[in-house]
Formats: C-alpha cells, sequence, structure tokens
C-alpha cells in the first residue's frame, strides 16, 4: 500500500472536487482519498498536484518514424504522400522507434492509449508495453473483390490480438472511416464488436473532401479515387452510417466537418468524439466545433493522432495547444474541460476502469509541480496545463513506472 499527500488532489470526479493538503491510499487500485487516513505518507512537495494519468485515445504508432517525410498543409496531398511514403515508414520503424514513442508518451503522464493498428505490425513492439494498449485492429477496404480477402486478415490479426489480452492489453476493432470501407465489412466488424463488448473507432468528418464527397460525390476525393481505383462512388450516407454504431461504444475521431444533424445522432446513439487539434491544424482542415459538441452533451476527449501527422506524442503539448487554438472559448473554462478530456472521458471511450481518483478505480496516477503557489484552485486547471510538458511520477495499476 503506498500513500501519496499533494496540495492538491484533482479527483476528476463527477464534482471536479480538487481537495488541499489531501492524500490517496492505493494498491493496484485506489482504496479511499481524503484526510488522516491510516499509515506513513509521501509529500510530494511544495505545489504538488496529484490527479488521474493521461489517456491518449487516438495514436498510429506504425507511423512512428515520420519527422520530416509527409506534406503537411492540405488534406489529399498528406493522404497522397502517406500512400507513396507507408511501407517506408512502417519498415523503419521497428522496436526502438515503438520504445521511442511509448517514451514520450509516458514522460507526458501517459498511462494507457488507443492504437489503431492497420497491418498487425506493431504488435510484437505494443504486447509488453510499459503502458496499457487499448489495440485497434483496423479495417480499410472498399473492393467488394477482394472484401473476403480483407475481412479474413482482420480476423487473424483480431484473433492474434484477443489471444494477447490481459488487464494492460486490450484487443479493439476500427472502421477506418465511412469513405474507405465496404458497408458489408462495416456490418460485419461491428457485429464482432458487439459480440465480445470491443470498442470501435472510426475517422469521420475530417476533411472538406469528405463531406463533399459523401454528400455529392464530387470534389478532390473524386479526382483521388478516380486517379488510384476507378469509377468509384461514394456507399454509405453520414448519417447512415453513424446509426450503424448504435449499442457499441464507438468514438468517432475528428467531426471537423459533422454538421448539426450528424452531431445529433452522435450524441443519441452515445457515441463520443475524438479531437485531434495539431493533426487537424497540420492538415489544414479547420477545427472542431467544441461549443456545438458541447451542446449536443457529446463527451470528447483530446488525442495527439500519430506521428504521421503531429510532430509530438505528448498529450500536455496536444492540450496546450487545444487551448491556444479554440479562441472562441474562455480560456478558464476549457483547460478544466480539457484535462476531463484526456483522463474520464478518455477513459470511458477506451473501455478503462481507470480516469479519475475514486475508490476502486485502478491507481493509475501522476504527479506533477506547479512552478509558484495558488491562492486559488479555480486556477489550477489552466495553470497545470500552461506549465506542465514532463510529469514528475507515474503510477499504473499502483506501481511507479
Ligand atoms: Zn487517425
Amino acid at each position: 500500500m503506498i500513500k501519496l499527500k499533494a496540495d492538491f488532489v484533482i479527483t476528476m470526479n463527477k464534482n471536479y472536487d480538487i481537495l488541499q493538503n489531501a492524500e490517496v491510499l492505493f494498491d493496484e487500485k485506489i482504496i479511499d482519498i481524503g484526510y488522516n487516513l491510516p499509515g506513513e505518507s509521501i509529500y510530494l512537495g511544495k505545489n504538488s498536484v496529484l490527479m488521474p494519468a493521461l489517456i491518449n485515445t487516438h495514436t498510429h504508432l506504425e507511423f512512428s518514424s515520420n519527422k520530416t517525410d509527409l506534406m503537411y498543409g492540405d488534406f489529399i496531398t498528406w493522404l497522397e504522400s502517406v500512400i507513396n511514403k507507408k511501407e517506408e515508414l512502417f519498415v523503419s520503424c521497428k522496436g526502438d522507434c515503438y520504445k521511442r514513442a511509448i517514451e514520450e508518451m509516458k514522460k507526458s503522464g501517459i498511462c494507457a492509449f488507443g492504437e489503431i493498428s492497420s497491418s498487425g505490425g506493431d504488435l510484437k513492439y505494443l504486447k509488453h508495453s510499459p503502458l496499457k494498449v487499448v489495440y485497434f485492429n483496423e479495417i480499410i477496404g472498399t473492393n467488394p473483390a477482394i472484401a473476403d480477402a480483407m475481412y479474413q486478415d482482420f480476423l487473424n490479426r483480431l484473433n492474434e490480438s484477443v489471444h494477447m489480452q490481459n488487464k494492460n492489453f486490450i484487443p479493439a476493432v476500427s472502421i477506418h472511416s465511412p469513405y474507405s470501407v465496404h458497408p458489408i465489412l462495416m456490418d460485419k466488424i461491428i457485429e464482432i464488436a458487439k459480440e465480445k463488448k470491443l470498442p470501435i473507432e472510426a475517422h469521420f468528418m475530417e476533411s472538406q473532401a469528405e463531406r463533399r464527397w459523401l454528400d455529392k460525390g464530387e470534389g478532390e476525393f473524386k479526382l483521388f479515387f478516380d486517379k488510384h481505383f476507378k469509377n468509384a462512388k461514394p456507399l454509405i450516407k453520414p448519417l447512415e452510417f453513424i446509426e450503424k454504431f448504435k449499442n457499441t461504444n464507438t468514438t468517432f475521431i475528428h467531426c471537423v466537418y459533422a454538421n448539426e444533424e450528424e452531431l445529433q445522432k452522435i450524441s443519441e446513439i452515445k457515441a463520443s468524439i475524438a479531437h485531434c487539434p495539431v493533426s487537424n491544424r497540420l492538415l489544414n482542415v479547420g477545427k472542431l466545433d467544441l461549443e456545438k459538441v458541447k451542446n449536443n452533451k457529446i463527451d470528447y476527449s483530446v488525442a495527439t493522432d500519430g506521428l504521421s501527422s503531429n510532430y509530438s506524442l505528448n498529450l500536455f503539448k496536444e492540450i496546450r495547444a487545444a487551448l491556444l487554438m479554440h479562441t472562441d472559448l474562455h480560456p478558464k473554462y476549457l483547460a478544466k474541460d480539457l484535462l476531463k478530456s484526456v483522463t474520464i472521458n478518455a477513459a470511458k471511450q477506451l473501455n478503462l476502469n481507470n480516469g479519475s481518483i475514486e475508490k476502486e478505480k485502478s491507481a493509475d496516477l501522476i504527479a506533477l509541480k506547479l512552478p509558484d503557489d495558488i491562492d486559488d484552485i479555480e486556477k489550477i486547471p489552466i495553470q497545470i496545463i500552461l506549465h506542465t510538458t514532463e510529469v514528475e511520477e507515474l503510477y499504473i495499476n499502483g506501481k511507479k513506472i
């Protein structure tokens, strides 16, 4: 059993309670939170903060060797550069490359991440990760002639990851997007997710090009599909796509161009959204309307996406970018919301028993220090986001990492 004492304990419970000079007692799970708890306490020091460890809901670690290879500034141009460089990037990301990616996340206080795996080649590097992994086996493919082969390959990968399942490695599924997967494959995979109770992630409405393609079958994606696939047509309407995920735990990634009706539908089926502000900026697709997301009572997480569209996997840098980008929102309240997005909201999206400091939750915690005294706890969320890049301590399942 360990008892930590901090100047501020952010519980991330329903009331967003921040306790001053409080203690947290835990072994693998949180046993108690409060004052004068039994046993010797370890004091984390002046201006210390103890809070739930962060969760990065959406990454593509297979692309972690990218630094300067891909073309930023326009979605379709970027996509073409991904197609051209993909094999090269995958081959050059081996053990050390995955280790560096995980190390960067660990230093920023991340205890768990959602990995989109398109090839299964990352499995051997991630199955013994020191951080918790929710491993999303991704399906992509619209050609009915090879749908059976795609599905079989997906099943093989899924089965292998199910085989590896333990408390820190959780299999899941991902449907790449409404424009890149045949609806027959979508249905099959959603059935599996329902049956096995697996979380799902799907990219949705990331770009204006996707909006125009799905609505009217025209625009930049038409040129792209004509070039690569000949005579392609959009295969599903956006609302129909969302509707398919009813009665699952689904997170739609990006949603920058989701309209009001689609946001309502996402809310109605109790799905959620992952927001990747740096990626959206680098691909120049604009930014998610967080106010509309909130008004529709949709929970959102903030995630880094992969190094294919980011310069870093540090989640504190990501929420700092979000704080500075959403100039239409009040920074004090946005900061509060952003901390929630990378803890309790993210835990729900990935089906994890963490994200808050409450009894019986996994003891996944971080300790950090504010640079100076704080006289009002209202100031804490924004100051944490402005001043934290790396954390002092990270505990996963009660063990210091
Ligand atoms: Zn993504």
